[in-house]
């Protein structure tokens, strides 16, 4: 669990179709038509009612989001997002990837909700080294909550242990080089 400007970044092994935070993240493809992966079990476990709304929303495209209601989730929201397809690193996935979390994170706090629930996005199907992603996500995410206030809580739903233990040393890595910063940070101020 780390702190960010009164936010708290958690880290959990899970499925994120069993999330009860305020909103949950689908890693969806462009139509956002349903698909594998995450995408199939939040529409499985949701119900039509998504699907219907997303019909409405007409696509979406890399790296923006788009709200719908949970449908029969327990999570109020779902917020889709499409993550980049990884091809060679060479055609902007790393930007398209961080895009994704800020651009969930800005319709989260336009849509007044607390707390959001991530999957590890474009490492699935879409094929993102996962080393690179996590640490992608998090600093994004880090970044993010040192620039708004509102939400409260940011909770990475890792599928199985390779996933969960890749973003748990990631997490480590960049606390280690935050804490240093702020130290230079608190040094600086105090000459
Ligand atoms: P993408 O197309 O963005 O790669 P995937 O759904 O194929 O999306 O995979 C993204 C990540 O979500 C992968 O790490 C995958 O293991 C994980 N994942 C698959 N099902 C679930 C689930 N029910 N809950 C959380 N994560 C999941």
């Amino acid at each position: 669990m780390t702190k960010i400007n009164n936010a708290t970044i958690e880290l959990v092994e899970g499925d994120i179709t069993e999330q009860t935070t305020d909103a949950i993240v689908n890693p969806a493809n462009r139509a956002l038509l349903g698909g594998g992966g995450a995408d199939g079990a939040i529409h499985r476990a949701g119900g039509p009612k998504i699907l219907e709304e997303c019909r409405k929303l007409g696509g979406c495209d890399t790296g923006d989001a788009k709200i719908t209601t949970g449908g029969n989730l327990l999570a109020p929201y779902v917020i889709h997002t499409v993550g980049p397809v990884y091809r060679d690193g060479k055609h902007r996935e790393a930007e398209l990837l961080a895009n994704c979390y800020r651009q969930s994170l800005d319709v989260a706090l336009q849509n007044g909700i607390n707390s959001i629930a991530f999957p590890s996005i474009s490492t699935g199907a879409y094929g993102y080294p996962l080393e690179a992603a996590s640490r992608i996500a998090l600093r994004t995410v880090i970044e993010w909550l040192r620039e708004h206030n509102g939400l409260k809580l940011v909770r990475f739903v890792l599928f199985g242990q390779r996933s969960f233990n890749a973003y748990s040393h990631a997490l480590k890595e960049i606390a280690t080089a935050l804490n240093q910063d702020e130290a230079e940070f608190v040094d600086d101020s105090e000459e």
